[in-house]
């Protein structure tokens, strides 16, 4: 596929999102009553970011790189070409059932790849819009959108894709990649995990409090990078309790809800609330066995086990029970603790003073480590997930000299291969 039919592509897909705006939110509300300021943020605006950024940077990463060559190989010039994998699976999930189809299917399209996406079957409304969407822009040889579930998804892998991309659980992340395993097919997976919040004793408490509050509340919880467990400064603990529960106050707004009763029952369970759970929107759990479930599974809903810790060394034993999150959350002002933490630690991304934003830099890598996933996309290095990069190396002049290491393997040869 050419580049600017590449291009061309990309462009049509934003007009459609942008002439759709209004379906889209409507679409999101039906599946699981997903506030409209939240589908535009999180749904539409990140795909049309990076929609533009790719528009505009596609060209350039798709020509040949030139790199150097080793003297050894005098008279050769040395070359990446970034050329389409070919066809690629897209395997999508619903807690942001548009944004994690379409998000990878732009650096896919822009690679010049052909494309099958799967969208979640739990989300029947936005998954039939991307249906159509896929039948409004782009030709049936380009892209395809296959609705269906499980046996949808086993009966795709069953073909000779050349890449695979996965975001969703874990277990299924295991169960995509040995079926791709099995056919020497490259993946990606976007996974989960529980990722870990820190609160030092040098942290701004209240601002610490809102970040994650809004990581909690923001799409109920059920984000990959929500914060998952929270592990403060015992000095601190008391302070920051009392700052979410006031926050819990203020925002008496309906939150998203949860996609069926069946995750709405997990997440009571976990927190041990029953059937009350419908009217809590945003929890702490106050210092949990670190054997409970709770403390086990990705939480995926809106409530936060809070630990305490005296001394930073005991946070990395807690962390070691749940190793390779998706990310990492650091509130400190001590750099020496950031240090200390970065050091001692492994995860996907990190935010210091932050949650979930190093995810909307399209310059930073997305993805997790291990459990957490394989492989990384957005921006660049979403164009690059999704290319094969093909060395090519051509003798432009001195063809002659590669006689030097051919047969026979004179002493005088040998000599002159030592030197250069
Ligand atoms: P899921 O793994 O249940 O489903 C994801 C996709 O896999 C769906 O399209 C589904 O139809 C398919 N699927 C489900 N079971 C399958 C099976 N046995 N065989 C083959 N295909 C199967 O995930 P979910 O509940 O839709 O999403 C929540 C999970 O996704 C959480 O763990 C979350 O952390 C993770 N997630 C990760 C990211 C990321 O970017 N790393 C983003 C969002 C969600």
């Amino acid at each position: 596929m050419n580049i600017s039919h590449r291009i061309d592509n990309l462009k049509k897909l934003l007009a459609w999102i942008e002439k759709n705006e209004k379906e889209i939110k409507k679409a999101l509300l039906l599946d699981f009553q997903k506030s409209e300021f939240e589908t535009q943020t999180s749904e539409i605006s990140v795909v049309k970011t990076e929609l533009k950024h790719f528009i505009k940077n596609t060209k350039a990463w798709a020509k040949p790189e030139r790199v150097p060559t080793p003297p050894a190989l005098f008279g050769h010039t040395s070359t990446i070409h970034y050329e389409p994998k070919g066809a690629v699976l897209i395997i999508s999930p619903w807690n942001y059932p548009f944004q994690l189809a379409i998000n990878p299917l732009i650096p896919a399209l822009a690679a010049g790849n052909t494309v099958v996406i799967k969208p979640s079957e739990l989300t029947e409304n936005t998954s039939r819009l991307i249906h159509q969407m896929v039948n409004e822009v782009f030709s049936p040889d380009e892209v395809i959108c296959e609705l269906g579930g499980k046996e949808k998804t086993e009966e795709l892998l069953t073909y000779d894709f050349d890449h695979v991309f996965f975001t969703g659980s874990t277990p299924v992340g295991r169960i995509i990649a040995e079926a791709c395993a099995k056919k020497l097919i490259p993946y990606t997976l976007e996974l989960g995990g529980k990722s870990p919040t820190i609160i030092d004793e040098t942290a701004d408490i209240e601002d610490a409090a809102e970040k994650v509050y809004w990581g909690k509340f923001l799409n109920r919880g059920q984000t990959c990078v929500a914060p998952d467990y929270i592990l403060i400064h015992r000095s601190k603990k008391d302070q920051f309790i009392e700052a979410f529960k006031n926050l819990e106050k203020a925002n008496a707004e309906t939150p998203t809800g949860f996609v069926n009763s069946s995750h709405q029952n997990r997440v009571a369970k976990l927190s041990g609330n029953g059937d009350n759970y419908r009217e809590t929107r945003c929890e702490l759990i106050d210092s949990p066995d670190l054997n409970s479930d709770i403390m086990k599974q990705e939480i995926f809903g809106p409530v936060a086990p809070v630990i305490a810790f005296d001394h930073l060394d005991e946070i990395y034993k807690i962390m070691a029970l749940n190793p390779y999150p998706l990310a990492l959350y650091i509130f400190s002002n001590s750099q020496k603790n950031i240090q200390d933490i970065l050091n001692k630690t492994q995860s996907g991304g990190v935010a210091i003073n932050n949650v979930i934003v190093h995810l909307a830099n399209h310059n930073l890598p997305f993805g997790g480590i291990r459990t957490s996933g394989i492989g990384t996309y957005h921006g660049h290095h979403g164009f690059l997930e999704f290319s094969h990069k093909r060395a090519v190396i051509e003798q432009k002049f001195l063809s002659k000299t590669m006689r030097f290491v051919f047969p026979p393997y004179t002493d005088f040869k040998k000599k002159l291969m030592e030197k250069i």
